[in-house]
């Protein structure tokens, strides 16, 4: 079973799809921190990410035994990484590793972008995660403050907007929602809230394709 989970930054969908994946025991991928390797590794080396031959060079050496890199959250790769993931020859070096983990015996969760859309356009149940940008950018926010990290909250939603219209008018698998995937706008809801929801989502869905709890 392969469950595709798509959305904005800051939406909810890393923290839902995680809860997925434990509650039906299948294997998950953020998808997101691929792009953010592919961004440690070409700044690593004092190369612009922006530059696609650069960021093309550091996808096909990545090593996925890095994926795990905590440092890999840090805010200042994601811009970074939304540069990378603009380059189409990035995207396509990233796809098989993708796919093959998605097809992965037991079952896969995978949260992205591009999931639904391109990855695994086959999923069994797709999720489009959203709320609005003025509360994802609270959330955003406080975790940062929670960390530690210093910056005002217009500061956070001006860099969310930037990444966002990035993700959605690039060329290569622009961030939107794929037709059949269902919409989950969680920005009324806490984290149990959304998560609930997500599984109903999933079992009505499952239940529709005659899958077995
Ligand atoms: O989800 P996360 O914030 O870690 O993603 C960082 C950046 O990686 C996104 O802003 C987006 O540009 C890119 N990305 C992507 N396709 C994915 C996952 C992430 O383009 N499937």
């Amino acid at each position: 079973m392969i469950i595709a989970i798509d959305g904005p930054a800051a939406s909810g969908k890393g923290t839902i799809a995680k809860r997925v994946a434990a509650h039906y025991g299948l294997a998950y991928l953020d998808t997101g921190t691929l792009y953010r390797a592919v961004a440690r590794d070409t700044l690593a080396r004092s190369r612009d990410p922006a530059d696609a031959d650069e960021a093309l060079n550091s996808a096909k050496a990545l090593d996925p035994s890095t994926l795990g890199d905590p440092g890999l959250r840090k805010p200042g790769l994601a811009e970074a990484a939304s540069l990378v993931a603009k380059h189409p020859e990035v995207r396509e070096e990233l796809l098989a590793y993708q796919r093959s983990f998605a097809r992965a015996k037991s079952g896969a969760v995978l949260d992205g972008r591009d999931i639904g859309t391109v990855i695994c356009p086959d999923a069994d149940v797709k999720l489009f995660v959203t709320a609005t940008p003025e509360e994802r950018a609270r959330r955003r926010y406080l975790e940062l403050k929670q960390a530690g990290i210093e910056v005002s909250e217009a500061e956070v939603q001006c860099d969310i907007r930037r990444r966002d219209e990035r993700d959605k008018h690039r060329a290569a698998a622009p961030l939107r929602r794929a037709p059949d995937a269902h919409l989950l706008d969680t920005t009324n809801f806490d984290i149990d809230a959304a998560f609930k929801a997500a599984i109903d989502l999933i079992d009505a869905a499952l239940a529709r394709a005659g899958h077995a709890g």
